[in-house]
């Protein structure tokens, strides 16, 4: 360990720059210098001279076709300095696309100067006697905190295959060709689902291996017409559509309707689910029928509906069966629903086949592909679509020792416990945003991000204005907030869904940077934040 005056010193260290990073950092910076910290290590060779800009926000999940599934213009930061000048060219961005507007954010909000990328933090141990966090990052420079604000999903992904290998959340920065490629694509996730709908436009075969049928959505993608959405701006529309988000279950535009499934007539049922989904997006699961999420039959009817709407797209039986089965693979919406385009035509295709991996699990990958009890398939590429460890994976990667000397991941080794999905007992002044047991996973980021970042500048304001040197959460208040998030868990079909509880309550993205919080009144609301 270096001598305190060789450390770096902040009041606040922001790990994971993104809309966390970015929502905290100007409310700890208002008067203050900034430097960043990076975090996730984005240093191989490939990344060497890359704009810095590209390092930031989903550095690695930049596969093929990734996209966000929030209707525009709420996936932003809600800051009207911010979207006054900026105006998202489709209703559902693109990565290429983020990169920008996280570039603008920057530019806009004089944040460069104040994140450092490129750095994976290693550890954090807490100083009882001085009340700061000494943190250590892998190139070995130290730098030393009052508040630790974490925010830092994981990624995972490895195999002795000789052909090409990636991972969507881990994807390389060069062009990965897949035209006229053999390829297999493992998951169908939200990733998976956007990965093989470009596969499937290139690929000479393309095999999907899937455990759970994605029981996704038409996106109804479209271009968003920039005089259109200069006039919805001067209108009030997009102010309007940011406040409806701060009151909205899902932080979205929309919600459920105040009647239950069968008070309407079948044929009423019918035209409302239509509505639902005629326009795209996530709709028929966030704003259908009240009881959906709480009534096993009313949820029935919903997959019901669903799965005539998919087996329409689907000419081949055996398909439509893995792809839409009888039997619903869970409650619907017990999974996040993913968004498509042209999923099921993709699938339809017949140089694409599907291994149900729950009959046919794959039982190695060896030099040339995939073998399952169904056979080997030689493959030029595989696309690990198999998600990351989102809700805890990164906090845990990290060696966060606490007042008791012992690590996040021992005091979460039996099950994770949070007061209010923000601070953790035994972890002083360190909180974390869009991470488990708070409603991330399920809402629209941008919305519970803000909401969390005002809640904390305000909380670490008081504390500083109070001269309150250091604040942890009681195991009390933890047990408090588990029972309750359990019972709320248990009351709803999300917890016939197959994840566990701590899953549902994750967060979604890959981040791959990290920011440092500056020395001068630190944590003070930004005066345009709406
Ligand atoms: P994910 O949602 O965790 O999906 C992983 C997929 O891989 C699932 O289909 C899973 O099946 C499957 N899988 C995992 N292990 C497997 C195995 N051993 N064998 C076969 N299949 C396996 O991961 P993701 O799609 O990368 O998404 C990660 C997070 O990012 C999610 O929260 C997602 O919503 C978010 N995301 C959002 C967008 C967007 O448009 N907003 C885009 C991409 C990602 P099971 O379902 O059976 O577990």
């Amino acid at each position: 360990m270096g001598s305190t005056s060789e450390i770096a010193q902040y009041d606040a260290l922001i790990v994971g720059a993104g809309f966390g990073g970015y929502s905290m950092l100007p409310s700890c910076m208002k008067e203050g210098q900034a430097r960043v910290e990076s975090g996730e290590s984005a240093k191989s060779d490939e990344d060497q001279g890359r704009p810095q800009t590209d390092r930031g926000h989903r550095f690695w999940n930049q596969y093929p076709g990734a996209r966000v599934d929030s209707d525009a213009p709420v996936y932003q930061l809600f800051d009207r300095e911010l979207w006054e000048d900026f105006t998202f060219s489709e209703r559902f961005p693109s990565w290429q696309e983020l990169q920008r507007y996280f570039a603008h954010v920057e530019k806009k909000w004089d944040l460069r100067k104040d994140i450092e990328y490129c750095k994976n933090v290693e550890s954090a141990d807490w100083d009882s006697a001085r009340c700061r966090w000494l943190i250590t990052c892998s190139d070995g420079t130290e730098t030393e905190c009052k508040w630790l604000i974490l925010y830092i999903p994981n990624i995972k992904g490895s195999s002795e295959f000789q052909g090409e290998l990636y991972h969507t959340a881990h994807w390389p920065h060069y062009d990965v060709s897949l035209k006229n490629k053999r390829i297999a694509v493992i998951g169908t996730g939200a990733s998976g689902i956007q990965v093989i709908q470009e596969a499937g436009k290139h690929s000479k075969r393309l095999t999907v291996y899937q455990r759970t049928p994605n029981l996704c959505l038409p996106m109804v993608q479209r271009k968003l017409d920039p005089v259109e959405e200069q006039k919805k701006k001067e209108t009030g529309v997009y102010a309007e559509a940011f406040k409806k988000c701060e009151s909205t279950a899902g932080g979205v535009t929309y919600e459920r309707t105040d009647k239950n499934t069968f008070d309407d007539t079948p044929e009423e049922r019918e035209k409302f689910y239509q509505s639902l989904v005629k326009d795209g997006g996530l709709q028929f699961w966030v704003a259908g029928y009240k009881d959906m999420m709480t009534d096993q039959k009313a949820n029935d009817a919903a997959y019901d509906f669903w799965r005539r709407m998919v087996l329409k797209r689907i000419n081949n039986p055996a398909k439509g069966e893995l792809l839409a089965p009888e039997v619903p693979p869970h409650p619907y919406g017990a999974k996040r629903p993913s968004l498509e385009q042209n999923y099921f035509e993709v699938m339809n295709q017949d140089n694409v086949d599907i291994i149900d991996v729950n009959r046919f699990p794959i039982e190695e990958i060896n030099a040339t592909g995939l073998k399952t009890a169904a056979g080997q398939v030689d493959v030029d590429i595989i696309i690990f679509a198999t998600g990351f460890d989102a809700l805890t994976g990164g906090l845990m990667d990290i060696q966060i020792r606490g007042t008791d000397g012992r690590t996040l991941m021992q005091h979460w080794a039996d099950g994770v416990k949070t007061s209010i999905g923000i601070a953790v007992p035994k972890f002083p002044n360190m909180f974390y945003l869009f991470g488990p047991q708070a409603p991330s996973t399920f809402s629209n980021g941008p919305s519970c991000i803000q909401s969390q970042a005002r809640w904390l500048a305000k909380l670490v304001e008081k504390l500083e204005t109070d001269k309150i040197k250091s604040f942890e959460a009681t195991e009390a208040s933890a047990d408090e907030w588990l029972e309750m998030v359990r019972d709320e868990w248990d009351a709803t079909l999300f917890s016939k869904g197959k994840i566990s509880l701590p899953a549902l309550l994750s967060s979604i993205h890959v981040l791959t940077a990290c920011t440092a919080g500056g020395r001068a009144r630190i944590f003070q609301e930004r005066k345009s934040n709406p």
